[in-house]
């Protein structure tokens, strides 16, 4: 069997090929004990291939011989590998952005990449300023409430500010992101809209980044990678929506989040 391994700051990816099956798994990072044991016990005499920040220290625990490879690299062989499965085309000169802890940009040309820019605002965001607003700590919860919140209530639109007059620019787009503080004393917005606004934010700012590195590249696809687009459709449709609006192609790889595993696993 061949395992391929993302440890990244938050969650480590794993892909795996067993006979003729193939599959994914995921663990927390601080859970590396857990992902070392279920790697050992579960496969026969596999070959491992770690990528990511912490795959020296999960190659430490483990008893197995495994290799390291570089992470940004092992991520643009997954992508290449998962748009062919996919059918999807990339295109000559497209742009990747990984949305994980953090947010790492990259253009890749002639099956080369180039990390081009990036930014703090990622998954770790979420979480950190989620806990930090409504005291939830819960991945899947957090994501699931902000599904039901209303972002209106706490965002400013272009339209809230030109009352009743016609702005020069779309009224529905954000004109600031947790601006509507007029309303804000009196009436404390729900935690599910402050979420739902949470989710924008980041959203919005991935994407402003990401579409003017694009332009930057005269790059037309972005494809959205990271665990941070998982079981979250409120963000994907945001970086959806956005990435449009800036005239980009946005692209979503099924199991997008394991690329560096994969990437890792094609390695061997
Ligand atoms: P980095 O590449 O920046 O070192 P990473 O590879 O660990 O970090 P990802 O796994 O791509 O990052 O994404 C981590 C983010 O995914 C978290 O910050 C969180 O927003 C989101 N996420 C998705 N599922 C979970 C989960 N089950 N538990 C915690 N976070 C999750
Ligand atoms: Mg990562």
């Amino acid at each position: 069997s061949k395992i391929g391994i993302d440890a990244g700051g938050t969650l480590i990816k794993v892909a795996y090929t067993e006979n003729e099956s193939a599959g994914y798994r995921s663990f927390r990072s601080r859970d590396m004990d857990e992902a070392a044991a279920w790697i050992e016990n579960d496969f026969d005499h596999p070959s491992i291939c770690i990528t990511g920040g912490k795959s020296k220290v999960l190659a430490s625990k483990l008893h197995t011989s495994a290799m390291t490879v570089v992470e940004f690299d092992a991520t643009m062989k997954g992508i290449d590998f998962l748009a062919h499965e996919q059918e999807r085309t990339l295109g000559d000169g497209y742009l990747f952005v990984n949305v994980g802890t953090g947010t790492s940009i990259h253009y890749v040309i002639d099956g080369r990449q180039e990390r081009v820019g990036g930014s703090g605002i990622g998954g770790g965001t979420l979480l950190g300023l989620a806990y930090l607003l409504t005291g939830m700590r819960d991945y899947d919860t957090i994501v699931q409430t902000a599904g039901d919140g209303d972002r209106g209530q706490v965002d400013l639109k272009v339209r809230d500010i030109f009352e009743g007059a016609l702005p020069p620019i779309s009224g529905d787009l954000t004109a600031s992101n947790f601006g509507k503080t007029e309303m804000m004393p009196g009436r404390t917005p729900a935690n599910a809209d402050i979420l739902a606004s949470l989710i924008g934010l980041i959203g919005e700012v991935v994407v402003t980044v990401s579409t003017n590195m694009a332009a930057h590249n005269n790059a037309d696809a972005i494809v959205y990678i990271g665990s941070s687009l998982r079981s979250n459709p409120l963000l994907q449709e945001t970086i959806e929506t956005y990435t449009k609006l800036a005239g980009k192609t946005p692209i979503f790889l099924d199991n997008g989040a394991y690329s560096g595993a994969v990437g890792a696993l094609l390695s061997l």
